[in-house]
C-alpha cells in the first residue's frame, strides 16, 4: 500500500488527551517526538515559518547519523522551547495533519512537550510571572504603582537589572499599565432594540481581556462606541479572568482549566441568551473557539460559547452583510498598512478586519500576511528577542514600504511590536477598531 502526499479531506483536529497519563509519560512524548521529527525532516516545508524548524534541521545536520535517530532525545527540548505556538504549522503548511494516516500536528505536539516540562517544575519564575497577565495587571494598575511600574519599565537601568535577575530583554518596549481599567469606566449601551439578522445575533456582550483591560482599555471602548453608532445593544461581561492562553502556552494546563472554570459558566449563560460574545484579541478569541473544546470535547457550555464566540470584525463584516452595519465614513484614513496576526489568520474566517477597513472611502489598504515574531510573551524574554526582531523584519519593511499614514494589527501587541521594529517615521499605530471609530467621526 502507498501512502498519500498529503490529504484530500479537509483537516481536522484530534481532541487534546491531556488528562490521560500517557499524555505526561517522557518515553511515549519523545517516540512520538521522533517519530513526527522525523516527517518533518524528509518534508521541510516549514523551515521558513519560524525558528523551530531550523533548530530541528541544525540539530539533524549535526547529528552523527544525519537523521533524527542521532539526535539525543534531551536536545528535542531546543526545539520545543523556540515554538510559539502560532499554529501556522498546521493550519497553513502541514499536508499530513488528521485525517492523513500520519497524524501530524506539530504546534500540539510541543504543546505536550511544554506540558511534561510544566509538571516536572522546569519551568522559570519569569515565564510563571510573565503569563499570570490578570494577577500582574491587576497589581500594575493600581494608581500610583502604576506611575511607578510604567517608568521602571522606561528606565534604563532598571531594565538592565530585570535582564540580568529575570530574563525580560531590555530592549523589548513594554507596554504600558492604565490605572483607568476598560472594565471599570466601559460605558455599554443596552438601549436599543436587539435586531437579529439572518447571521448575526443583535446583542453583543464584550469580554475585554486582560491587555484591553489593563494595558489599552482605548480598544474596548472603540469597540462599544462603533457598536452604539450602529445601534446595537452592548454589554460587558459580568465577570472574568485571563482567558487562559498565556498559561497555555506556559504548558499550565491545570491552570487553564481553572481560568475555563471561572469564564465558561458565566459566559455560557450569555451565549444561551442569545448574545454574540467579542474579544478584541486574538489570540483570546482562539482560546475559546478553538483550543477549550479541543481541551474539553464534552463539555456543552465551552461548545456554546465557541459558538457565540466572535472576533470583532467577523461579527462587523457579518452584520455588513446582514444589511446591519452603517457604512457611511465620515474621516477617509488614506494609506493604511494592515497585519494580520497569526491567531486570528488560523481562525479561517478570511480577512474580515482588511474588508471593512477597505469600505472606507479613499483608504487605502495594503496587507501583510506573515508572523510579527512577538508572540505572546515569547518575545520579551531576553534569550529570544533577537529572533523575534529577526522573525519581523520582512513584515516590518514590508509595512513601512508603502509610506503609510497608519500602521495597523488586529493584535495590539503585534502592532507594538511593529511600530518598535519600524522604528520612527511618521506612521501612526492605531487598532483597527480605533480606525473605524475615527473613520465613523466618533
Ligand atoms: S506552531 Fe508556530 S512557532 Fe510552533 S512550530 Fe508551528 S509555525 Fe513554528
Ligand atoms: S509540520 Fe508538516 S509541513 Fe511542516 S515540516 Fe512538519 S511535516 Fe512538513
Amino acid at each position: 500500500m502507498t501512502t498519500r502526499e498529503g490529504s484530500l479531506e479537509a483537516p481536522t483536529r484530534h481532541p487534546l488527551n491531556w488528562k490521560s497519563a500517557d499524555f505526561y509519560d517522557e518515553n511515549k512524548l519523545n517516540e512520538e517526538l521522533e517519530r513526527v521529527f522525523d516527517i518533518c525532516h524528509g518534508c521541510r516545508r516549514c523551515v521558513n515559518l519560524c525558528t523551530a524548524f531550523p533548530k530541528l534541521f541544525d540539530l539533524v545536520d549535526e547529528s552523527p547519523t544525519l537523521e533524527v535517530d542521532g539526535i539525543p532525545k534531551e536536545k528535542y527540548r531546543e526545539v520545543v522551547d523556540q515554538c510559539y505556538l502560532c499554529d501556522m504549522c498546521y493550519m497553513t503548511k502541514c499536508p499530513y495533519v488528521p485525517p492523513h494516516e500520519w497524524n501530524v500536528d506539530f504546534p500540539h505536539l510541543m504543546l505536550r512537550a511544554k506540558a511534561v516540562k510544566f509538571r516536572k517544575g522546569e519551568v522559570s519564575f519569569r515565564d510563571k510571572l510573565l503569563s499570570s497577565t490578570d494577577a500582574l495587571g491587576k497589581l500594575a494598575s493600581i494608581p500610583v504603582v502604576v506611575q511607578m511600574v510604567n517608568a521602571a519599565n522606561k528606565a534604563a537601568p532598571v531594565r538592565s537589572l530585570m535582564d540580568g535577575m529575570l530574563g525580560i530583554h531590555k530592549d523589548r518596549v513594554l507596554p504600558e499599565y492604565d490605572s483607568a481599567k476598560f472594565r471599570s469606566t466601559a460605558r455599554p449601551d443596552d438601549s436599543f432594540e436587539v435586531k437579529d439578522g439572518k447571521t448575526t445575533p443583535g446583542k453583543v456582550a464584550v469580554f475585554s481581556t486582560c491587555y484591553v483591560n489593563y494595558n489599552e482599555p482605548g480598544i474596548g471602548h472603540d469597540l462599544l462606541k462603533i457598536l452604539a453608532h450602529n445601534e446595537i445593544p452592548s454589554i460587558v461581561v459580568a465577570k472574568e479572568a485571563c482567558c487562559g492562553m498565556p498559561k497555555l502556552e506556559l504548558g499550565d494546563l491545570a491552570a487553564v482549566a481553572r481560568n475555563k472554570d471561572l469564564n465558561i459558566p458565566v459566559l455560557a449563560n450569555l451565549a444561551r441568551e442569545g448574545y454574540a460574545i467579542l474579544t478584541a484579541v486574538p489570540s483570546c478569541t482562539l482560546m475559546f473557539k478553538q483550543e477549550l473544546p479541543l481541551m474539553f470535547p464534552d463539555d456543552a457550555d465551552v461548545a456554546a460559547v465557541a459558538e457565540a464566540m466572535y472576533d470583532p470584525f467577523e461579527y462587523l463584516v457579518s452584520r455588513h452583510k446582514d444589511g446591519l452595519l452603517k457604512n457611511e465614513f465620515k474621516q477617509p484614513l488614506g494609506k493604511v498598512s494592515y497585519h494580520v496576526p497569526c491567531h486570528l489568520r488560523v481562525q479561517n474566517m478570511g480577512q474580515k478586519t482588511r474588508e471593512l477597513l477597505e469600505m472606507i472611502p479613499q483608504t487605502t489598504v495594503t496587507t501583510v500576511e506573515r508572523c510579527a515574531g512577538h508572540d505572546g510573551t515569547w518575545g520579551v524574554k531576553s534569550e529570544f528577542f533577537e529572533q523575534s526582531m529577526k522573525i519581523g523584519r520582512p513584515v516590518f519593511r514590508l509595512m513601512s514600504d508603502s509610506n503609510p499614514d497608519y500602521i495597523s494589527s488586529d493584535c495590539a501587541i503585534a502592532g507594538r511590536h511593529i511600530q518598535q521594529g519600524i522604528g520612527g517615521g511618521e506612521a501612526q499605530k492605531q487598532h483597527p477598531l480605533t480606525l473605524i471609530r475615527i473613520a465613523y467621526g466618533l
